[in-house]
C-alpha cells in the first residue's frame, strides 16, 4: 500500500532499461514550469501556438517542460548527461530532485565516473554542485564543449537576461576547471559516447549518440524543447535560444539524420521520460514515443 506522501509525486520518477550490454536509468529532476507557450515559443502567431497545442490535447495557457537526466552504463563507464536545475527554484519549486531520484533508483553519487553536460544552461548544469559548490558527483570526469564553458562563465556577449544563468555556470563550472575536458564535434569522447555538435540554443550546444552492442540512442539535449511545436514546426523559434535561426537549422539537420538512420531518441524536457523514434512528417517531424519496457534484473 503506497503512502500519502508518495503520492506527492510520480511515481516511479525513474525508469529503468536495458541498452546493449548495459543499461540506461532515466533520472527525473523534476518537471520545470515554462509558463505561457506564447511568450517562450517565438517566430508564429499566438493563434498557431493554440491551435498546435489544442489539437494535441495540451494545455494553451502553460507549459511544463520535464527534465529526463541518463544514467548511463555501458562499456565499463557509468556516465551521468547533465545535472537538472540543482537548488535554484527559478523555474518553479518542482525542480531540483535529481539526487532523491538517484536515490529512489538505488544509484550511489559514487559510481557516477563521467558527468556529461549538453551546454552550460542552469537546467543543465544546475545540479553539478550542492549550495556550498561541492562536486555531487566526486569522482566524476566532467565534460562540456569548450565554447559553452567560456561563453557561460565569460557572459561579456550574453545579454542582462541571461545574468543569472551566468552567475550559475560560475558557481557550478569554475572552481572544478581541473575536472573538465572539453570534447569536439565527431569525437569518441568516452567508449560508445560520439558528440554532435548542434549549435543555435547555445553556440556550444552538443547532442551524443551511443552505441552498445547493436543499440544506439541519440541524447537530444535541448535540441528540441517540446514535442509537438517544435517537431511539427522545427523552425519556430524558442525564447531562450541564443542563435534561433542557427538553432533551427541544426533541430533539421539532426532529426533528419535520425529520422533516415531510424535510431532511437531520448530528449531532455519532453514528457517523461522522454524516449522514442522520429519520423518525418509534413514539412517537420513527429515524435513517437516508445513503449515501455519492463527490465528483470
Ligand atoms: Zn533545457
Amino acid at each position: 500500500m503506497l503512502n500519502d506522501q508518495a503520492h506527492q509525486t510520480k511515481l516511479p520518477y525513474f525508469y529503468p532499461f536495458k541498452f546493449g550490454s548495459g543499461e540506461i536509468t532515466v533520472l527525473s529532476d523534476g518537471p520545470l514550469e515554462l509558463g505561457d507557450p506564447r511568450e517562450n515559443f517565438l517566430g508564429v502567431d499566438a493563434a498557431t501556438v493554440t491551435e498546435m497545442l489544442d489539437r494535441n490535447f495540451l494545455s494553451s495557457s502553460s507549459v511544463t517542460l520535464e527534465q529526463n537526466i541518463p544514467l548511463v552504463k555501458i562499456n565499463g563507464k557509468t556516465i551521468l548527461f547533465d545535472t537538472g536545475m540543482g537548488t535554484s527554484k527559478i523555474f518553479g519549486p518542482t525542480t531540483g530532485r535529481l539526487l532523491k531520484s538517484m536515490q529512489e533508483a538505488g544509484i550511489d553519487t559514487l559510481e557516477v565516473d563521467a558527468v556529461v553536460l549538453s551546454h552550460a544552461h542552469i537546467d543543465h548544469t544546475g545540479g553539478l554542485c550542492d549550495r556550498d559548490g561541492k562536486l555531487n558527483f566526486p569522482n566524476a570526469e566532467i565534460f562540456i564543449s569548450e565554447s559553452d564553458f567560456d561563453d557561460w562563465t565569460d557572459g561579456g556577449k550574453l545579454d542582462d537576461g541571461f545574468k543569472a544563468q551566468v552567475e550559475n555556470a560560475r558557481r557550478n563550472l569554475l572552481p572544478h576547471r581541473d575536472r573538465i575536458t572539453h570534447f569536439v564535434d565527431g569525437q569518441e569522447f568516452l567508449p560508445g559516447v560520439q558528440a554532435v555538435h548542434a549549435p543555435g540554443h547555445t553556440l556550444g550546444h552538443f547532442c551524443f549518440l551511443m552505441q552498445s552492442g547493436n543499440d544506439r540512442l541519440c541524447f537530444l539535449g535541448d535540441l528540441t524543447h517540446h514535442h509537438i511545436l517544435l517537431m511539427e514546426r522545427p523552425w519556430m523559434e524558442f525564447k531562450y535560444d541564443t542563435d534561433p535561426k542557427l538553432s533551427a537549422r541544426s533541430r533539421t539537420r539532426v532529426l533528419d539524420m535520425l529520422a533516415t538512420d531510424r535510431i532511437p531518441v531520448m530528449s531532455y524536457h519532453f514528457a517523461w521520460p522522454g524516449l522514442g523514434n522520429v519520423a518525418r512528417e509534413g514539412e517537420g517531424f513527429r515524435y513517437v514515443p516508445a513503449a515501455m519496457q519492463m527490465l528483470s534484473r
